[in-house]
């Protein structure tokens, strides 16, 4: 998507450790214009699916998922919750998940009553690194018995293993911007 690849350029900040830092637009600071137009992007991508809920995760996937969803009739947007209790009540799913950016391991829920059998979803979240975060919620899909219709992802970087492995399971994984290659010293990002 031209406009999510320029807006990258423009004031995207490639850190070490292979981090692209967006928090001006994307996951921090919002543009509910460019979230909007991505939204649509996504509608247009899963036209023709039926789509009774949008799963994602907190905290950055939840703004783009509720304005991306006003493209999809307005459907419910659940989203896990990332939590430090290890209770299991029975209640809810859990599994947990390896943060790329921090480092550490959430344990992550979704109440059982907002994923029910058969309903279909598709799965939205800002970035897909390694996929960590994208195989927790698929975890929990499956658990669930909801159908996956599909994945949609703000930025994909293409140079880290995560798309790939989704794709090659089946799933159709829509990233909006895929970044081949970016360079912390010239701060030059290339996209496929
Ligand atoms: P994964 O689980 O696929 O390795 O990473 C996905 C999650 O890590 C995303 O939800 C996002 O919060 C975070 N993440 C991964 N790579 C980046 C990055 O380069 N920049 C930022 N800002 N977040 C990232």
């Amino acid at each position: 998507m031209k406009e999510l690849e320029d807006r990258i350029r423009k004031d995207g900040i490639v850190r070490e450790g292979n981090v692209l830092k967006v928090d001006n637009f994307l996951n921090h600071q919002c543009d509910v214009s460019l979230y909007d137009q991505m939204g649509a992007e996504w509608a247009r991508l899963f036209e023709g699916k039926r789509i009774d809920k949008i799963l994602t995760i907190e905290t950055s996937g939840i703004g783009i998922a509720c304005v991306a969803s006003q493209h999809f009739g307005s459907v419910p947007v659940v989203f896990a919750r990332k939590t430090e209790s290890t209770n299991l009540d029975g209640e809810q799913y859990r599994t947990e998940i390896r943060s790329f950016t921090k480092n550490r391991v959430y344990n992550v829920i979704v109440a059982k009553r907002f994923l029910n059998p058969g309903e279909h979803v598709i799965i939205i979240d800002d970035f897909l690194a390694m996929g960590c975060a994208l195989n927790g919620l698929l975890e929990i899909c499956d658990e669930a018995g909801v159908v996956v219709e599909g994945i949609g992802i703000a930025i994909e970087k293409g140079f880290q293993p995560g798309g790939k492995e989704l794709r090659e399971r089946g799933y159709q994984v829509e990233s909006l911007a895929i970044v081949d290659s970016m360079d912390p010293e010239t701060g030059n990002i290339v996209f496929a």
